[in-house]
């Protein structure tokens, strides 16, 4: 099977013979892939002219009117895309519910806040402000969807939940997109993109789609695109990088790695709240997709005194779940995604071995349920110990079942590892010492998206560490790649270009009434 690519209002078969998608439990070829042959310009120009002024002359609640029919097709052929899910991620059902169920949620979410913005098209911002002396000539500020296109840039490990989380917020400020999956994974995107253009919800040119490589899309980004990343730093500084975007100022936004870091309070003892439900989070972390997920805990920062006691719960805990097939129900982790991946994870261990002490797994060799070891691409849990919070411990990011136990001495000190991260998506803080967890939140604050706070009172309740939810952040400072995205209708402010209108006093009051007002965006 080719998958084809969307682009100019029509499928489009590739030219040559294409990147093959395999399966990473048995290493069959699932499909092919290829961007070859499609002409990334034209792609770009259709969206622009084509989809975006239709999407403009749209309302808010109209737009929205669309996103909910869209989650509606989605959700009519989720079981199909958790096939996908475990033929191409080798993805077990919590795995496939996390990134398509996630993806649905998320549409819905932005369908029915669409909706309170009611008949407007555009936004203002603030109050007027009195520019004269006379009250005659005053100033405003609004916003407008750009006329340009969006360019999304996708990582492998959320196909799904991916598109859906830069697309919903596009589409409602009335924004089209050309979305450019990981290559790995691109089936499950483009089978959504298929499922949608096939119901005839979205105008002609609104949706877009390009598998395989990039090739020369940058260069034909213009100033009114808005280029969207997720993916590694190193890629992500590829595409800042690139001389058109530079050139004509292209908005980018980057959502990129993070070594995310989980904090236990001083007051922690085995058996009680805090403890607990760190090494249960610890392990879910490491566990679900396989580890393979942006916000992901991987250093756990506890006292001292609590190393092993830390280290023996999540090692008892992990000694009971079994990796392997995730056709057999048994099995709760799958594979990593590929063989690149594997030996990425593999290089990344070993790393962190230079300076670290394995307290479990680490075997490259082990056996994983069910599969074959050779053809699989099967990562086992990881656990492991540094001596003190400096070192490689901060940098490396092992995009799999990995995470590595930091001890601290002192409330600072705990503060200061996490920063070490140079910037996160997020950390999560288990503890009931109030002192502490405002001390750390005031000490990391800056250099993290969300942090999150757990101990007994908010047990069962809490949304989890490495769940992103569309109501907040989701994007952080530094190394994560500084970018802002979702935090319910703030994810519209990145489609939106905000300008001032300096006139005649019933000129300014006259826009303001036909534009939603951004202050709705904070209630
Ligand atoms: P990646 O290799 O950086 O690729 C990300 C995307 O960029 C892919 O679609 C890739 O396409 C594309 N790409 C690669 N080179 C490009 C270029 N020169 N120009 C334009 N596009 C280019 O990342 P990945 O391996 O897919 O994903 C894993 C990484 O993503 C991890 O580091 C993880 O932490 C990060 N991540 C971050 C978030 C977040 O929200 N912050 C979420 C998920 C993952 P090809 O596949 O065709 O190369």
């Amino acid at each position: 099977m080719n998958l084809q690519n969307f682009v100019v209002g029509r499928w489009q078969q590739f030219h040559g013979t294409g990147d093959p998608l395999l399966d990473p439990v048995t290493g069959e070829e699932l499909a092919r892939v290829s961007s070859s042959g499609v002409d990334t310009a034209a792609a770009l120009e259709f969206a622009r002219t084509a989809g975006a002024p239709t999407l403009r002359s749209l309302s808010f609640s109209q737009r929205a009117e669309l996103l909910g029919k869209m989650a509606e097709v989605f959700a009519a052929n989720r079981d199909e895309y958790f096939r996908i899910s475990l033929l191409n991620l080798g993805a077990t059902q919590a795995d496939a519910s996390f990134d398509v169920d996630g993806a649905i949620y998320t549409i819905k979410y932005y369908a029915k806040l669409g909706r309170s913005l009611g008949d407007a098209k555009y936004l203002k911002e603030g109050t007027q402000i009195p520019l004269s002396k006379t009250g005659a000539f005053a100033g405003g500020h609004f916003l407008l969807p750009t006329k340009g296109a969006a360019v999304f840039f996708n990582a492998f490990n959320f196909p799904a939940w991916g598109l859906c989380e830069k697309a919903a917020p596009a589409l409602l400020s009335g924004v089209p997109f050309v979305v450019k999956p990981a290559t790995p994974t691109a089936w499950l995107t483009q089978r959504m993109i298929e499922d949608v253009i096939k119901a005839g919800i979205l105008p002609h040119g609104a949706a877009s789609i390009i598998c395989g490589s990039a090739r020369d899309l940058l260069d034909h980004v213009a100033e009114t695109d808005i280029v969207s990343f997720t993916g590694s730093a190193e890629t992500a500084a590829r595409i800042r990088g690139n001389a058109n975007v530079i050139r004509r100022s292209t908005r980018v936004n980057i959502e990129a790695d993070s070594v995310n870091s989980a904090i236990l309070g001083p007051e922690a003892v085995p058996g009680v709240g805090p403890f607990d439900l760190l090494v249960k989070e610890a392990v879910r972390e490491m566990t679900l997709k396989a580890g393979q997920k942006c916000t992901a805990i991987r250093r756990i920062i506890v006292p001292r005194a609590r190393m092993n006691a830390v280290a023996d719960a999540i090692s008892a805990a992990l000694s009971s779940i079994q990796v392997g097939n995730p056709r057999n129900p048994t099995v709760k982790v799958g594979p990593v995604v590929n063989k690149t991946q594997q030996s990425a994870c593999f290089a990344g261990v070993s790393r962190l071995k230079k300076e670290c002490q394995v307290i479990y797994g680490g075997d490259e060799t082990f056996q994983p349920v069910d599969a074959d070891r050779e053809k699989s691409a099967f990562v086992h849990p990881t656990l492991l110990r540094a001596d003190s919070g400096a070192g490689v411990v901060n940098d490396v990011e092992v995009f799999g079942p990995v995470t590595t136990l930091i001890p601290y001495d002192s409330t600072e000190e705990a503060a200061a590892i996490a920063r070490r991260g140079s910037g996160s998506l997020v950390a999560s803080i288990f503890s009931d010492d109030a002192a502490f967890v405002a001390s750390t939140i005031s000490e990391i604050g800056d250099l993290h998206g969300r942090i999150m706070v757990a101990n007994q009172s908010v047990a069962g309740q809490t949304t989890g560490h490495g769940n992103v939810v569309p109501s907040c952040l989701h994007g952080g400072p530094g190394r994560a790649g500084g970018g802002e995205e979702l935090a319910g209708l703030r994810g519209l402010l990145l489609y939106h270009r905000r300008f001032a209108v300096q006139g005649p006093t019933a000129t300014i009051t006259a826009l303001g009434e036909s534009g939603a007002s951004t202050s709705d965006f904070y209630d």
